[in-house]
């Protein structure tokens, strides 16, 4: 039982990054101490959204602390300024980090039919496939924005681990992973509480419990 970290950009968000993102931006400082805590904790790290922070700041501090990562990456914005290029996205997969799809648009699924949400995943699975030259396993939630619709969807397209935004720990076997969602407003207490607790048996059942509300018997699906 273990918990999964989703992070963003990381240092100063660039002015192309809208109101609503700024927020899950985090300092280089926090960044730091991050990567120090998952040194030492069973921790999985996942970041969202492609920013080139990824590959200019990300990469360099996760190398030197000889841990990995998994990177979401809306597959619209590659090559596009502020966003990670495919010679990026191959520098990740050759230094050992997991690609996976953050949908083609960053649209809310929620908010959209069945044929939108396939297309949309399907079509950034088959751009990063083209890229890596490898089958991409995992798919994180644009926004979080996840029901059991949208889960439905996804398991009907073959996709091997959803990445959410529901928060707790889980075993790592999990189908749909929850993430624990970290935010520049958040005292570097609560985040080092997240990374180093020990999480039991009980706070599994609680968090399933929780998402269980939100997504149904989606939740049980295991890998
Ligand atoms: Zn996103």
């Amino acid at each position: 039982m273990s918990p999964c970290l989703l992070l963003h950009g990381i240092g100063e968000p660039p002015a192309h990054i809208a109101d609503m993102e700024r927020p899950y931006w985090l300092t280089t400082e926090i960044f730091a101490r991050i990567v120090e805590l998952a040194q030492h904790n069973d921790v999985r790290l996942t970041l969202d959204d492609g920013n080139d922070t990824d590959v200019h700041i990300a990469l360099p501090a996760l190398l030197r602390a000889g841990l990995t990562a998994s990177f979401f990456i809306p597959s619209d914005r590659i090559g596009r300024p502020g966003y990670v290029s495919e010679d990026d996205i191959r520098t990740l997969q050759v230094a050992g980090m997991e690609i996976g799809s953050h949908g083609r648009a960053h649209i809310r699924w929620t908010e959209v039919s069945d044929d939108v949400i396939a297309e949309d995943v399907s079509s950034s699975i088959d751009r990063l496939r083209e890229i890596l030259g490898e089958r991409v396993r995992g798919v994180a939630v644009p926004y979080g924005a996840c029901d059991r619709r949208v889960l439905r969807v996804l398991r009907a397209l073959h996709v091997e681990r959803v990445y959410s935004s529901f928060a707790g720990p889980d075993p790592k076997d999990a189908w749909l992973v929850r993430r624990d969602c970290l935010m520049a407003d958040m005292p570097a207490a609560t985040i080092e509480r997240l990374m180093t607790r020990k999480y039991t048996a009980v706070d599994g059942t609680l968090s399933f419990l929780r998402t269980w509300r939100r997504a149904g018997e989606a939740s049980m699906w295991r890998a």
